[in-house]
């Protein structure tokens, strides 16, 4: 979409608030809603939904709101194409298909896009997301352009797929395993781990448990 060169930074954040608010009242039955009432819902001042639908081209007309359908499939059109981030995840076990039912689409614009395991579920559909075999990963994280995984991968497996993601063009991991993996300058590992944020809790609470009520 070339127009989305001239919609400003802000503009674009504010989008996706935007479009989840708008499936909400369509969900609703809602058909037409003016920028005062957007402005109740969003928080942003009418002024601000008026000058960022501007960008639009004319969506909306003087006296009558905005159409909420015709809001909601050109916000659609403008978030699939430019800002919906494709996340891929590997190994999906326990964890992997929480992650998966859980999704990140519904409260931002990331989803996972693919899932891939050497065994489990391997093309089968789970939670919306196609799974595929590990044979695939390198020309499917390209063709969709992923450059973001999740791993969920025993931490036996976590470095020779970290090093196959790399290679692949990934720039951010979100490690779930317990393994340290080694990636080169420019890519990003998050490393998530559940055990010891549980773990945390409970030192606390044993040990500061006036701190963490507060008195
Ligand atoms: P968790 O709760 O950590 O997901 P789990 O008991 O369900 O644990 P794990 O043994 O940790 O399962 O494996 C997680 C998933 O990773 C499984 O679905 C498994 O098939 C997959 N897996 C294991 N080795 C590899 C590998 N080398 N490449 C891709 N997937 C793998």
């Amino acid at each position: 979409m070339n127009e989305q060169a001239r919609i400003p930074r802000a503009t674009a954040k504010r989008l996706p608030i935007y479009y989840r608010y708008l499936t909400f009242l369509e969900d609703a039955g809602t058909t037409r809603i003016s920028s005062a009432e957007l402005a109740e819902a969003t928080k942003f001042d009418a002024a601000t939904i008026r000058r960022d639908f501007s960008y639009f081209g004319a969506l909306g007309k003087r006296g009558y709101g905005y159409d909420v359908k015709a809001l909601l499939s050109f916000f659609a059109k403008v978030l699939d194409q430019n800002s919906l981030i494709n996340v891929a995840l590997i190994g999906v076990g326990n964890l992997g298909q929480a992650l998966l039912n859980f999704n990140f689409h519904q409260s931002s614009n990331m989803r996972i896009a693919a899932a891939f395991d050497i065994n489990e579920h391997r093309g089968k559909i789970l939670s919306g997301v196609p799974i595929y075999d590990m044979s695939e990963l390198e020309e499917q994280i390209k063709a969709q352009r992923i450059n973001i995984a999740i791993l969920t991968v025993p931490q036996e497996a976590a470095q020779e797929i970290t090093d196959t993601l790399v290679a692949a063009g990934v720039k951010g991991i979100m490690n779930f395993t317990p393994l340290r993996v080694s990636v080169p300058d420019g890519v990003r590992v998050q490393n998530v781990d559940l055990t010891n944020e549980l773990q945390t809790l409970v030192y606390f609470i044993q040990n500061y448990a006036s701190i963490t009520t507060g008195k």
